[in-house]
């Protein structure tokens, strides 16, 4: 993770944006171009290698063995039910999606940029029925994460004493500090370095800059010596929240960018097939700890934070732990997000408070405790 910062990496981000220029036919060939077996492991679903096997399409109870998978393994076709396609047609079949939906759902699979489709319709139209309270004033036709200038950002803010000591002193490793790239806002000229280097507008597309900023008169989101918290997808860098160490400052300690979409964070574990333990938290710091104390997590920004369809999906197989705050809203999202997951077939366990009496992953760290 912490590579993210090293020119090669930097190098390969701009090939990467370039690459999504490409637009929607290239994303759904390079889909396609995915083997039927490899789709079928991803969807939990054995294929047969040759010949004719068992239906595995919800909806089909085939009692003699009618589906076949074709043309060196790029192509699948029910004669019972008389459904047929390629990749992606498999997951829409299977997974009972509209094509956009399938074409999110494998590109997260397979760790390709999925932040493409974010502001495709359906699931836009899903984040306004579900949400039960939508984010103020974002804007649904948001660009691409700029993996280029967030990375920049990171690499120009490393973690300086204070911050450091203030991760510490919560119980937090060198090593966990090191993997996650936090970092800490040197001055706020780094922005004007940003602005410089990328110009007005680019940084402000990023959401790095208050609201009334001008190219004239522009000011940061993020207050100088506040830890930066990057989000990865895909071992890129998405999204940067910051968490203020000052303790006389008014407001919420935490600050998000302006006018961006929030995200998970360490989303990445939810994609990583490796990956059979997961536990949900609430916020970053918990992250860290709970990853720290042996089991990989992602986190909720926000307790009433939702899970999407795709995401709450790329948990079947896992074995998922709930590790909310326990304090009675912690309790309260436990019970809905629970809910909220076994209608996918997602079965997730609410660790019991500890009786050390923590009130988060991070208090039980702090505990002594080496294990969660
Ligand atoms: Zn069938």
């Amino acid at each position: 993770m912490t590579a993210v910062v090293d020119r090669s990496v930097v190098a390969e981000v701009e090939h990467h944006d370039l690459a999504m220029c490409m637009g929607m036919r290239e994303d759904t060939q390079a889909l396609n171009a995915l083997g039927v077996h490899e789709v079928g492991n991803l969807l939990g679903i054995k294929l047969p290698t040759k010949g004719m096997a068992r239906c595995p399409l919800p909806g089909h109870d085939d009692s003699t063995p009618s589906f076949e998978v074709r043309n060196q393994g790029r192509h699948w076709r029910c004669y019972g039910c008389d459904k047929s396609g390629g990749a992606i047609d498999l997951v829409m079949a299977f997974q009972g999606m509209s094509f956009l939906e399938a074409k999110t759902w494998l590109a997260a699979k397979i760790g390709m940029a999925s932040s493409r489709w974010s502001s495709a319709p359906s699931r836009r139209k899903q984040q306004h029925r579900i949400s039960t309270t939508p984010p103020k004033s974002i804007d649904t036709t948001e660009t691409p994460p700029d993996h280029t200038l967030y990375g920049e950002l990171i690499a120009r803010s490393p973690l300086l004493k204070s911050g450091a000591d203030y991760l510490l002193g919560r119980s937090l490793s060198p090593e966990i500090l090191a993997r996650f790239a936090i970092g800490q806002m040197p001055t706020i000229s780094v922005i004007k370095e940003l602005v410089l280097r990328f110009g007005f507008e680019r940084v402000e597309a990023c959401g790095l800059l208050t609201k009334r900023s001008t190219p004239d008169s522009y000011w940061p989101i993020f207050p100088q010596d506040a830890l930066l918290f990057p989000y990865f997808e895909a071992s890129k860098i998405v999204y940067i929240q910051a968490r203020t160490i000052i303790t006389h400052e008014k407001g919420s300690r935490w600050r998000n960018l302006n006018n961006r979409r929030r995200r998970l964070y360490n989303a990445d574990v939810l994609t990583d097939p490796s990956i059979r333990r997961v536990a949900i938290c609430e916020g970053a710091i918990d992250v860290l700890s709970a990853t720290q104390l042996g089991c990989e997590a992602f986190g909720l920004v926000g307790i009433s934070a939702r899970l999407s369809d795709t995401e709450i999906m790329s948990l079947r197989g896992k074995q998922v732990d709930i590790l909310l705050d326990w304090d009675s809203p912690g309790e309260e999202r436990a019970s809905t997000l629970r809910k909220e997951l076994i209608r996918f077939g997602v079965a997730a366990t609410r660790k019991s408070a500890p009786r050390d009496g923590s009130k988060d992953v991070n208090d039980f760290l702090q505990q002594g405790n080496t294990k969660i």
